[in-house]
């Protein structure tokens, strides 16, 4: 036997620690571990993102603007030019056409290495620049023979890793793979499982994925649908899955307080509001109602769409939480949210005689500190924060209930930080989840399998109905006429900025620029802005400001797509809807529509449309209903993120995505029964796999 393989057998690659490969000092190490990689298996699921055809040269003259190409040809010339940024421009042929290069980072020794008549070749993104054909900040290497050889596999990208290179990641993964060749890797699926997948195993599956041949059909590889995918995706859902279900078990035999609630609060909070609690309101509350009085921890997910009132049923919880001398924590997304709800339940309990109190990261060190204290005395009854509750110094008298709003921001791991903060009366406080974003059936049942489920399937009487009309951007002046109308006459605007997912920095430019020419437009208008890269503090502000009316016309991108209520707001437009997920456009729709008058939504596209987004955006302006939007965001498969790990409370997923492949659920949720019946240990070493082996989320079992 070959010297280096002795010591490998099956599933010893679980057990090999990186620094067991060439090259890999504690510096690396360290960096490696960051990305939740220290044994040489872990190499080998750091799964490609997408790839890269980097098999041929394509000749310039046919470069396709938004392909991603090598190229070869000659430089013809490299200058160094001022045009808004200093840049450093190269343009090279090769008889076919000519492509410029563009660099905004350069050093004098690589303008130096690209003198007239080098010959490079190059790969990059092709897009049409003001000299035509270019490429910016391609990957190139100079090319002495035309011969020189291409690839003779697709390239894989990993997803970004900070602090390893790409280049450097390959290479390791390369070698990961020889061993793999050598020793296998440990299969944890019984045979009972794998004869009905009928997929390929999953040594098979690894070494396609990271090094698929030539003629592998790109398509079917970016669509995720190539078997190999399919027998990864599959595990990572069950490993996901299994987990879930066994914190349901573990919660489930730790002790709860059960809520009495003696003096009936809960009821007389609900009596006290100026409305009467929808039907469904109602059923919900008594599902909850009945968890309460329980001595087990509830951990139930309350679905329902935007605007059918899901936090009054949250506030009754806690009334009965405070009814029973206790305490409860609300915790929201953001800030802007935490103050919305702090606002309502403070206007609510304050004439019942309870108190509330709200914590946040950007409060006075002084509003804080007493907010803490009140917290951990129990002279406040109810908190609500945003995830600065997780903090170790903030310390609760008596937490029994932890509501989470919005959950779909807040992963399983977040919650069972806060849950902990009850555990200091040794028990376990109860949960209440609260989402907008309604999923269909099997999906819920696969990423929501560690809590109950209870559905408000209906919206309190007297809303009107969002118009929604669908436009070309070609038809943006009457969009603005239409806004400056609504503002004469009292209401107020958004305007949501096209999703550009290239980077972060050019979607805040964009929203900058759309502000800017919305402001020019429309004089007499007050127009604001918001978009994620502002500190949170700024952006509460902005909002704060647009709820107070001073604003007018609110330019932002989706940061306001959760649970903000302007009830003046009766106009929005949205840019690019066609890039956009439908799930993220009925949340978006949902910030209007919420007072006494008629509001309408203008989706923008830019031109042309395909069938198929055609399609997805008629469904919004057709339907309201958030239940049937799903359900057709999963039949239509539109672009991914739709009901991904965003979505639901699950951790990142690196091959799966639970739209594109809900047709894998079935199965996942047999095989989960099986697993859990006769394997239960194999379990914890598929978490190792899959989620990583020191987070709580993985450990359990
Ligand atoms: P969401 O479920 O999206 O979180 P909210 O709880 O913010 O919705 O409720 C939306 C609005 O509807 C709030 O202004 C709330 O006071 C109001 N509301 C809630 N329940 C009812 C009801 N049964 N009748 C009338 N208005 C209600
Ligand atoms: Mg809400």
């Amino acid at each position: 036997m070959h010297p280096a393989s002795r010591s490998l057998t099956p599933g010893s690659l679980e057990q090999r620690p990186v620094t067991a490969l060439k090259g890999v000092g504690a510096a690396l190490a360290a960096r490696l571990e960051v990305l939740g990689v220290r044994q040489v298996q872990d190499l080998l699921f750091v799964l490609p993102a997408r790839y890269e055809d980097r098999t041929r040269v394509v000749p310039i003259g046919a470069l396709q603007a938004g392909s991603r190409a090598v190229v070869e040809g000659e430089v013809q010339l490299t200058e160094v030019v001022y045009r808004r940024r200093r840049q450093m421009l190269c343009r090279i042929a090769d008889g076919s056409g000519f492509l410029t290069l563009r660099f905004f980072y350069f050093t004098a020794a690589q303008q130096q290495g690209l003198a007239r008549g080098t010959r490079i070749r190059c790969f990059g993104e092709a897009r049409r620049g003001p000299l035509g054909m270019e490429m910016v900040h391609p990957e190139y290497r100079r090319v002495f023979d035309t011969q020189a050889p291409v690839e003779d596999r697709l390239t894989p990208i990993y997803p970004s890793t900070e602090g390893v290179q790409q280049g450097r990641l390959r290479m390791l993964i390369g070698q990961a793979l020889r061993e793999l060749d050598t020793a296998g890797v440990h299969e944890w699926l019984p045979p009972e499982i794998l004869q009905t997948l009928r997929l390929p195993s999953l040594r098979d599956a690894l070494e396609y994925v990271h090094r698929p041949p030539v003629d592998a059909e790109l398509e079917v590889l970016e669509a995720g649908a190539h078997p190999a995918q399919q027998r990864l995706a599959f595990e990572e859902i069950l490993t996901h899955h299994l987990v879930l279900r066994l914190i349901r078990q573990q919660v489930q035999t730790d002790p709860a307080w059960p809520l009495p609630d003696p003096g009936k609060r809960a009821e007389a909070f609900m009596a006290s509001l100026p409305f009467e609690l929808t039907e469904a309101q109602r059923r919900v509350f008594d599902e909850v109602d009945a968890d309460l009085q329980r001595d087990r921890p509830m951990v139930r997910l309350v679905q329902g769409d935007v605007g059918c009132g899901k936090t009054v049923v949250a506030a009754a919880a806690a009334a009965r939480a405070v009814g029973s001398g206790r305490q409860a924590a609300l915790m929201a997304p953001t800030e802007l949210l935490a103050d919305q709800h702090f606002r309502n339940l403070d206007s609510w309990f304050r004439p019942l005689g309870i108190t509330v109190a709200l914590l946040t990261g950007s409060q006075a060190a002084r509003t804080r500190r007493s907010a803490l204290e009140a917290a951990a005395s129990g002279e406040v009854q109810i908190v609500v924060g945003t995830h600065a509750l997780f903090q170790d110094e903030v310390a609760f008298h008596d937490l029994a209930l932890v509501i989470v709003d919005e959950q779909h921001r807040f992963g399983v791991q977040q919650r069972m930080q806060l849950t902990d903060k009850g555990r200091s009366t040794g028990r376990h406080p109860h949960q209440l989840i609260m989402t907008a974003t309604p999923i269909p059936r099997t999906l819920a049942m696969t990423a929501y399998a560690d809590l109950d489920v209870s559905v408000i399937d209906q919206l309190p009487p007297g809303r009107n109905p969002v118009r929604t009309v669908v436009a070309p951007a070609s038809r943006r002046d009457e969009v603005v006429a239409r806004i400056a109308a609504a503002c004469q006459a009292g209401r107020q605007a958004y305007w949501v900025c096209p999703l550009i997912e290239e980077s972060e920095e050019l979607r805040y430019q964009a929203a900058e620029e759309t502000a800017q020419v919305l402001a020019e437009a429309l004089p007499d208008i007050r127009v604001g802005l918001v978009h994620g890269r502002m500190p949170p503090r700024k952006k509460d502000e902005a909002m704060l400001a647009f709820k107070a009316g001073h604003i007018q016309l609110l330019v932002a991108t989706t940061v306001i797509e959760v649970g903000v209520d302007v009830p003046n707001a009766t106009v929005m437009v949205i840019e690019n809807a066609e890039r956009m997920g439908l799930a993220q456009l009925h949340q978006l729709r949902g910030r209007i529509g919420r007072g006494a008058h008629e509001s309408s939504c203008v989706l923008l596209y830019q031109h042309p449309l395909g069938q198929l987004s055609r399609a997805r955006l008629n469904t919004i302006r057709d339907t309201s209903d958030g239940f049937e939007i799903a359900q057709r965001d999963l039949e239509l498969r539109g672009p991914g993120e739709l009901l991904g790990t965003r979505q639901t409370g699950l951790a990142r997923m690196r091959v799966a995505d639970l739209s594109r492949d809900s047709g894998l659920l079935p199965r996942v949720h047999q095989a989960a029964e099986l697993m859990l019946a006769r394997y239960p240990d194999r379990i914890a070493p598929l978490a190792a796999r899959w989620i990583g082996a020191d987070e709580r989320y993985g450990r359990v079992g």
